[in-house]
């Protein structure tokens, strides 16, 4: 299938998403042309503010695919991925993400993509929630214990 097919084919759970009580979002994610997982936003059925329709799919691939590198894949999405899931595709590894409406979109739906992306641009004491560095006299302990760790896997 091609691009455009794979975005059809996540607008339309983004749609029926909406009727099951769900918010406006769907995802899949391809891996050489076959289906491997999808995603429908679940954040007020779950009361999981996580619970992005990327995140969801992400999650999917990776527990059926028994890796946590979707290297190879492609996620495609109803909407451009927020910050929160723009991220999750990078950790993630995927090859390529594709997406339909974009953040002004979302905006006009009535969500924060577009906010939250704008944020990113301004100074954190201008953020609506307080975050900051503690530092504790211990912040590096986890990291050392980290690279000590002979058998790791790193990621
Ligand atoms: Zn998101």
């Amino acid at each position: 299938m091609t691009d455009d097919r794979w975005l059809a084919h996540a607008l339309d759970l983004a749609v029926a998403n909406v009727a099951d009580g769900g918010g406006p979002f769907g995802a899949v994610i391809v891996r050489d042309g076959v289906l491997l997982s999808t995603g429908q936003n679940r954040v007020t059925r779950d009361n999981d503010p996580t619970a992005h329709a990327e995140v969801l799919a992400i999650r999917a691939a990776c527990a059926d695919l028994g890796d946590f590198s979707l290297a190879g894949c492609v996620l495609y999405t109803s909407c451009e991925p927020c910050p929160l899931c723009v991220a999750a595709c990078l950790w993630a590894r995927l090859d390529r993400v594709v997406y339909a409406a974009d953040r002004d979109d979302a905006a006009r739906g009535g969500f924060d993509d577009r906010e939250f992306y704008e944020l990113f641009a301004r100074d954190r004491s201008t953020w609506p929630t307080v975050v900051h560095a503690g530092e504790h006299a211990d912040s590096f302990a986890p990291f050392d214990a980290w690279l000590s760790k002979a058998d790791r896997v790193d990621y």
